[in-house]
């Protein structure tokens, strides 16, 4: 059914709802201490889902991806979505990821503290969860494990182990420990909990079944023995849980129903079946127990999704940080100026598939401008200025005469006011707007030609300044009287160029810092970064804004016209120097 692929979850939560398949949840035999985990969410028939990042870095665009698709199911079915440190591996993950992911998920909209969840009736809920804090109920369920005869001690070396696993033709043969008693296997499993054993000398594994065709399924690692200080529990473990183990685990305990996860964690499925069904029998947790449920993960071309590459990017110093604007993290898109709502947008066009692709960049800018057209308010702004003289504007005007022009703030919008800037005797306009003699086409300034400074007066082009150099350092015009936007006349002359400008007597200079793909290569990842970045990602022009927007806020982006969208760059400039940041062109020019 590839009709509406991006369905699929739905029909599958719809489906299960419509069976009340998780109202019937029990606890297999006696709770014992996982009651303790359940205890608050005795709302068994809610669409429990989770967002579980690793807090070894900052979040990027893939990870919005998931955050929409399970924060936006959990609401469609009136059920809720946990955010779930999944920090099982202490020597990478940090408190400063942990806040930066918190933040990033509160920026995307979705308000993990919940007032009304009756989960938690009476407390402050916060659905924040960390799998640390369920490494006492992992280690009981290790204990259970071994003593069921499900797990063993491995004190092969990490090689050994690796080379006995076989391969995708070759079954692979037992670990000379595998025939432990259960007792045997308990005292080592201490002895490496106590810190008897130095790293990488056991680890603990599940005893499946070593011919398995599925690799995950030959006696998978549950324990490893690490000393390593983790962020929340310090020192007190020297063994940590595997991803594989703990994953399903932390799933279970809080009753997430539908566990949402992308195509290569496919294979790992049924371990994560047999590992809940065992703890389930062992009535450790409820059944029935959670699945898991894949789709593809989100490539975007041009950028990179892989934490660990970012990483790579901000250590080597081929960006200025995890929020440099030309990062695909969440930090570096808001810096850019990327709205929740086009991320949204963005994530909601790209689908929900099982079958892998590249999405194109251009669409995550399609999403951005489809979502700020409609609102962002409209301003003028001269990215590479070149000084235009209005030689007859004193005697016509008057001396330092400064005319008012008004426009709309958005010209959809009446009601979202006008705004108001000067026009004089000299004003900046672009570079590219005058040429000596009229390439084809051309429309804007070379001698002879009459434009429209937008909102203002008819001028007439009467010439170029050009330095020793062949350089433009100042053309001239003449203003052609009666014409000003807005008073009667003023279309009686019909003119094809309309050019922006912001007058020299109230502009405000500006940094523009303009932005593009910071990879040239379309599926970058394949070879080296050096030779896969885009030289030109960054261009910084010194240029002039309408006034009014010296006072522009923080986090509102504006639509300069003819440039594009551009945000007041977050972290301004030294001395007050005000810097906007283009978070993407009028249009998609990449290439062309
Ligand atoms: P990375 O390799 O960048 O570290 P990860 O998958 O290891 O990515 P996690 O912190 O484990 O990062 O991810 C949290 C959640 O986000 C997981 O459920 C993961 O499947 C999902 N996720 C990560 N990258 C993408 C992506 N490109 N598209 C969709 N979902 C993603
Ligand atoms: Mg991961
Ligand atoms: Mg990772």
């Amino acid at each position: 059914d590839t009709a509406k692929p991006s369905h699929f979850l739905r029909h599958v939560i719809e489906n299960d709802l419509q069976q009340g398949h998780y109202a019937t949840r029990r606890w297999g035999g006696s709770p014992g201490d996982a009651a303790h985990h359940a205890q608050g969410m005795q709302d068994p028939a809610r669409v429990r889902l989770r967002f579980p990042p690793e807090p070894n870095g900052y979040l990027h665009i893939g990870h919005a991806k998931s955050i929409w698709l399970n924060f936006e199911l959990a609401r469609e079915y009136g059920g809720v979505c946990h955010l779930r440190f999944d920090d099982t591996n202490p020597e990478k993950e940090e408190q400063e990821y942990v806040d930066a992911i918190r933040d990033a998920v509160r920026w995307m909209g979705y308000d993990v503290t919940l007032a009304d969840d009756p989960a938690h009736p009476g407390q402050p809920s916060e659905h924040v969860y960390f799998a640390s804090n369920y490494f006492d109920f992992m280690y009981r369920a290790a204990e259970y494990l071994i003593g069921a005869g499900l797990a063993y001690v491995d004190e092969q070396s990490a090689e050994q182990i690796r080379a006995t696993r076989g391969d995708f033709n070759t079954p692979g043969t037992d670990s000379p420990y595998r025939n432990r008693t259960p007792e045997e296997n308990l005292a080592r499993f201490r002895a490496m909990r106590d810190g008897q054993l130095p790293d990488g000398a056991a680890v603990l594994r599940a005893k499946i079944d070593m011919a398995s065709p599925n690799i995950n399924m030959r006696d998978p690692a549950l324990y490893r023995i690490r000393r390593a200080t983790h962020h929340n529990t310090g020192d007190r473990w020297c063994i940590y849980p595997m991803y594989t183990f703990a994953h399903p685990i932390e799933d279970a305990l809080e009753q997430i129903t539908h566990s949402i996860c992308t195509l290569e964690f496919e294979d790992q499925r049924p371990f994560y079946d047999w590992l809940l069904d065992r703890l389930a029998e062992g009535g450790l947790i409820a059944s029935p127990h959670p699945r898991q449920y894949e789709f593809a993960r989100l490539n975007v071309t041009h950028v990179i999704t892989s934490k660990r590459r970012l990483r790579q990017l901000v250590e080597e110093g081929h960006v200025d940080g995890w929020d440099d604007p030309r990062m695909p993290t969440l930090a570096g898109l808001r810096r850019r100026g990327y709205t929740p709502e086009a991320l949204k947008l963005f994530c909601e066009r790209s689908g929900v598939t099982k079958s892998g692709g590249w999405i194109e960049y251009a669409s995550l800018e399609a999403a951005l401008r489809d979502t700020l057209d409609p609102i962002a308010p409209r301003a003028m702004a001269v990215l590479d200025p070149v000084r235009l003289v209005i030689t007859d504007w004193d005697e016509r005007m008057g001396a330092g005469f400064l005319d008012e022009c008004t426009a709309p703030v958005h010209p959809h919008h009446p009601e979202m006011g006008k705004r108001s800037f000067k026009l004089g005797r000299e004003v900046w306009i672009e570079r590219t707007d005058y040429e000596d003699v009229q390439p084809k086409g051309f429309f804007r300034l070379f001698p002879g030609n009459k434009v429209r400074l937008k909102y203002g007066h008819v001028i007439e082009c009467t010439g170029g300044t050009r330095d020793a150099g062949g350089k433009l350092v100042e053309v001239q015009a003449r203003l052609v009287p009666d014409t000003k936007s807005g008073t009667p006349g003023a279309d009686a002359i019909k003119v094809k160029g309309n050019i922006t400008w912001v007058a020299a007597a109230d502009a405000v200079p500006a940094e523009l810092r303009l932005y593009e793909r910071l990879f040239a290569a379309a599926q970058p990842g394949a070879g080296e970064v050096q030779e896969e970045l885009n030289p030109n990602s960054l261009v910084v022009t010194q240029g002039y804004v309408e006034p009014a927007l010296a006072q522009a806020a923080t986090g509102s982006a504006f639509q300069f016209e003819r440039h594009g969208y551009f945000v007041p760059d977050s972290r301004q400039g030294a001395g007050g120097r005000l810097v906007f940041n283009r978070a993407a062109g009028m249009k998609d020019s990449w290439g062309k």
